[in-house]
């Protein structure tokens, strides 16, 4: 099977990050650290939210608390969008 990515980006930092949503487009905190990490990880930089993107995206994204009250993100559509940035595994 092949797994769906999804290309974030800050055009900020002129940063890239890949995160890998499961099928409901749900993106788990450890994954949105990464990403903020990657794209900003200045500490005290404002430059954008808890995911650290900025600027147009590819898709939707939608900042949320999962069921067990952490902070996650859900990715939106699903559908044509994401299958663009679709890549094989590794
Ligand atoms: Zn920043």
């Amino acid at each position: 099977m092949t797994r769906k990515y999804v290309l974030l980006s800050n055009d900020y930092h002129d940063t890239q990050c890949v995160v890998s949503p499961d099928s409901s487009g749900y993106i788990n905190i450890n994954q949105m650290r990464r990403a903020k990490k990657i794209l900003c990880g200045i500490p005290g930089c404002t430059c954008s939210g808890n995911l650290g993107t900025r600027g147009p995206q590819d898709v939707e994204i939608e900042i949320d608390y999962d069921l067990h009250g952490s902070l996650c993100a859900i990715v939106h559509p699903l559908g044509e969008l994401l299958s663009v940035q679709e890549r094989k595994e590794d």
